[in-house]
């Protein structure tokens, strides 16, 4: 006879997880590749992964290595931290040694480690990328979320910040800061990252600069936060977005020399839970992290074609009256359909949640929901994740044929015609509204 179990699992679950679903990027990405396996077309603009390989020497170290099999120190191998502090230091200036780097298997587990250990509640502007909430929730943290308005791009405004912490001055609290963003593809001025830290400096935050699409900043201009606000700022990086290795799972964090304590804290947690990243992905991120010219090579070149077809997509999406900020950095689209509201009624279509629904039935063009950001359900935002083209072919054309000659409509339908096919079919769709 087969056995029954006595209780419910549901009743057995932590209340900090009762309810929660998996990420809404990895469903559409695996519910895509269903639809895509079922014989449906599929515009898949809804996981934000890098289209790009990962460059060429990086892959060579990682096959010269392979048989590195050891467990590694906790906080991650001495030679890839040392070469993280020189990155830093070449990159944006930040002085800094081995010991303030921390390595972990993608930077999605160090921010969630963190969250676990430092007990303070989280502040993020509205919209933000989907996991930093739920992991808040996952560790028992309360949410702020800061009103942002699509007139500054969606950007975390020095005053609705300090309005928040004025409430209660004292109480500890960490602020994540993402750009170039997702979901926006905003970025920040000098001088506003400069009265963000005179903020965050007032109320002794501890800052998260999550910078994991700054080498991907269209200009080559990113600036970190870190510069302004040294003492309370961990910078979050790794080699997902710029060295299209998300499945490599290798995240970074570098601490201010007063926040060892909780860098310490977390190599607990870190000792006890994942013990230590892969190694051979380790030994091969050396190379992804020192200064090699065919790496900056492929990183001009990647810019090149994100700027190019974010500034497409975002004139396309306004020639057709909906609101978008231009994206500075990544490759991100954060559209508002708000124009088409009283048609989408007619349909049914209320939320945002609906309009992505329907648009990838009707379409196969695949989104994700302004909601799943932190949005109120009725704003009809989605975000576009302007992805789904053969990066290796794409940046060999960029890098040899087009070296110098612009980027242009005609390349982007030479070359990226899934993404331009895409754009025609939503067209189509809001005109058949
Ligand atoms: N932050 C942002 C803004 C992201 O988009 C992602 C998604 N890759 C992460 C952090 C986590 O990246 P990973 O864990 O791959 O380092
Ligand atoms: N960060 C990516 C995104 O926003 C996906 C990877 C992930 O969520 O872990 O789509």
């Amino acid at each position: 006879m087969a056995k029954t179990l006595k209780t419910s699992p549901y009743v057995n679950l932590n209340l900090n997880v009762r309810g929660l679903n998996q990420s809404a990027t990895l469903q559409i990405n695996e519910r895509s590749n269903q639809l895509i396996k079922q014989g449906t077309t599929v515009y898949k603009l809804g996981l934000g992964q890098s289209p790009f390989p990962v460059p060429e020497i990086v892959q060579e170290a990682l096959r010269r290595n392979t048989h590195q099999k050891d467990y590694l120190p906790v906080k991650g191998l001495l030679k890839l931290r040392e070469a993280i502090a020189e990155f830093n230091y070449r990159h944006q200036g930040i002085e800094g040694s081995a010991d303030d780097i921390m390595i972990g298997p993608g930077s999605k587990e160090l921010i969630f480690i963190l969250q676990l250990v430092y007990y303070g509640e989280l502040i993020i502007p509205t919209p933000s990328w989907v996991s930093y909430s739920p992991q808040a929730r996952i560790a028992g943290r309360h949410v702020s979320w800061v009103p942002t308005s699509e007139e500054s791009e969606w950007k975390l405004s020095p005053e609705k910040l300090d309005l928040i912490c004025r409430s209660d001055p004292e109480r500890p609290r960490v602020v994540i800061l993402n750009y170039p963003s997702n979901p926006t593809g905003a970025t920040y001025s000098r001088s506003w990252l400069k009265k963000l830290a005179g903020v965050a400096r007032k109320y002794k935050l501890i800052l998260i600069s999550d910078e994991i699409y700054s080498l991907l900043d269209h200009e080559g201009n990113h600036v970190s936060i870190a510069q302004y606000y040294p003492e309370g700022t961990i910078i979050s990086s790794g080699l997902s977005k710029w060295a299209g290795a998300g499945g490599w799972r290798l995240g970074t964090f570098t601490f201010p020399e007063n926040l060892k304590w909780l860098q310490n804290a977390m190599a607990t947690v870190a000792s006890e839970t994942f013990t230590s990243t892969s190694a051979p992905i380790q030994y091969a991120a050396v190379t992804a992290f020192e200064d090699h010219p065919e790496i900056d090579e492929y990183l001009f070149h990647s810019r090149r074609i994100l700027k190019s077809l974010g500034n497409y997509f975002a004139a396309r999406l306004r020639e057709n009256y909906i609101t978008v900020p231009t994206p500075k950095g990544g490759f991100y689209l954060f559209p508002n359909f708000n124009i088409y509201r009283e048609k989408l009624a007619g349909r049914g279509i209320l939320t945002s949640f609906e309009l992505c629904e329907t648009i990838l039935r009707e379409t196969g063009i695949a989104m994700l929901p302004g909601m799943e950001f932190g949005r109120q359900p009725e704003e009809l935002t989605c975000r576009i994740a302007y992805v789904d083209f053969n990066g290796e072919e794409v940046l060999f054309k960029a890098m040899n044929e087009y070296k110098d000659r612009p980027l242009n409509t005609d390349f982007l339908r030479k070359h990226c015609s899934k993404m331009l096919y895409a754009m025609d079919k939503l067209e189509e769709w809001l005109l058949d509204l």
